[in-house]
């Protein structure tokens, strides 16, 4: 009865460091074969946990401005003192090929992104308090104490642009969150928006005729039988 977009979603999702997002992503792409993390490229060094071509691409800071010259970017921006940038060219491919993508990005790429692909999803992952927010961004390890206060000011700023997202999903508990966020995805797939054409299967003259010929009891196996 309805075509819709065979195109695949385009999801954008934003959190503060701390909130868990990476085990979210990790989790949702586990479950969801149909979704495809998009890999972006930065010029900050890499950490201990990061591989690269699967976390990030690293390049230099030069080998960054090359690539804005070169239009490679669907957008960048320049993020605690580093470059970080997400490749159009994989994305399209995806999206025409019907996989969903998501985009792990800060707030400021997501607005621009908001520009430029107004019907992606948007979603804001939210720590269950800045309390615990801190106290994941301890429990890594990977930071030094100047880098955990600048990351937990920067987290601060960042819950406030909150509202710019379509949706919210507050990470107390990681199956649950995640749960939400496939919800989401499934829900938007049901948007009305998405629907290319809406055609009728069966004339509706044909099926009044055949209710008005079963003048005795309605004989539901029969009328069917009929319409099939
Ligand atoms: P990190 O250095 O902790 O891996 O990432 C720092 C921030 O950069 C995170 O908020 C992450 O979501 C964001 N980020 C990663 N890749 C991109 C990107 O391609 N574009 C934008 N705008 N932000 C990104």
């Amino acid at each position: 009865m309805i075509k819709s977009k065979k195109s695949g979603q385009l999801i954008v999702i934003s959190a503060p460091s701390g909130s868990g997002k990476g085990t979210i992503i990790n989790k949702l792409l586990e479950e969801n074969k149909n979704l495809w993390l998009s890999v972006s490229t930065t010029s900050r060094k890499p950490r201990t946990n990061d591989i690269p071509g699967t976390t990030y691409n690293f390049v230099t800071k030069e080998e960054f401005e090359s690539l804005i010259k070169d239009d490679y970017f669907l957008e960048y921006t320049n993020y605690a003192g580093n470059y970080y940038g997400t490749p159009k060219g994989a994305i399209k491919e995806k999206l025409d090929k019907g996989i969903d993508v998501i985009l792990e990005i800060e707030i400021e790429g997501a607005s621009n992104i908001k520009k430029l692909v107004p019907e992606a999803i948007f979603i804001f992952i939210l720590p269950p308090s800045l309390k615990i927010l801190v106290k994941r961004l301890q429990k890594r390890g990977t930071d030094s104490k100047e880098k955990i206060l600048e990351r937990f000011h920067q987290a601060y700023k960042e819950i406030n642009e909150v509202t710019k997202y379509n949706y919210v999903v507050v990470n107390d508990e990681i199956d649950a969150a995640t749960d939400k966020i496939d919800a989401i995805i499934k829900a938007e797939k049901c948007r009305v928006d998405r629907i290319e054409e809406v055609f009728v299967d069966t004339k509706e003259e044909e099926i009044h005729e055949l209710l008005m010929e079963d003048d005795k009891e309605f004989d539901n196996e029969n009328l069917s039988e009929k319409i099939d």
